[in-house]
């Protein structure tokens, strides 16, 4: 399970479809969705 930050919530969630992903600048990242809102979450490194 994965947490991130939603902005819409305001608080920390745990990632919906989390998968991994690679910024432009070449960094990775974890993507998916707010449970709770739909809102996409985005989270800095796959730690
Ligand atoms: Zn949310």
């Amino acid at each position: 399970m994965t947490i991130g930050y939603c902005v819409k919530c305001r608080d920390k969630r745990e990632i919906g479809g989390a998968k991994p992903y690679t910024m432009k600048n070449g960094k990775p990242a974890i993507k998916g969705t707010c449970p709770t809102c739909s809102t996409a979450i985005f989270r800095i490194g796959r730690g």
